[in-house]
């Protein structure tokens, strides 16, 4: 009795191992270490509530994984620098319209904001910016709706060369989320 007891704890525990397998970080989601630059973001728009995010990391947008969060505005709600760090690249793109690219202090992540109705007054490349900064305004440039202004927000996890056009994506629903919450 009490070994048969022993086994089904022991089924349990090997359950339990296999749940966290399975849950185990998939490709986008790489494990984040005490020290990121994630866990100490806050909010890219002022009064975010969790009710304005919706996990969309994995959705398919004209036919190519969106790997980022629209997070729905009025057109010129100022977005604000979630971390601190450098403007490394303001640039214009075809489907992101006015974009800027944020490497965080350590450069691991590469921040990004997009579909933007303006730049921040005087915003350029090398610009320090602290946590919280206003950077731009939401709008619908690039490819988005006009009918549907936004903020499509991206983090990418940097390679060695530390280049604002190549990183890994990384889902920033989950960061997102605790930001959000902090500010409770
Ligand atoms: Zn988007």
């Amino acid at each position: 009795m009490r070994l048969w007891g022993c086994m089904v704890g022991l089924g349990a525990v090997l359950l339990a191992v296999g749940a966290l397998a399975v849950r185990a970080p998939a490709v986008g989601a790489p494990a984040v270490g005490a020290s990121s630059s994630i866990l100490e973001m806050t909010p890219p728009i002022g009064g975010l509530a969790l009710a304005n995010l919706r996990d969309m990391f994995n959705e398919l947008h004209n036919g190519h994984p969106h790997e980022a969060i629209d997070i729905m505005e009025p057109r010129g709600t100022p977005v604000r620098a979630v971390v601190s760090g450098t403007v490394r690249k303001l640039f214009l793109s075809k489907p992101g319209g006015n974009t800027i690219y944020e490497f965080d202090e350590m450069e691991v992540y590469c921040y990004y904001y997009a579909h933007l109705d303006a730049y921040a007054k005087g915003l350029h490349a090398g610009q320090r910016v602290q946590r919280g900064d206003v950077i731009a305004f939401v709008g619908s440039s690039g490819n988005a709706d006009q009918r549907t202004p936004h903020l499509h927000f991206a983090i990418f996890e940097l390679g060695p060369e530390k280049v604002w056009w190549k990183g890994k994506a990384v889902d920033p629903y989950p960061g997102l989320v605790a930001a959000v919450k902090r500010t409770k």
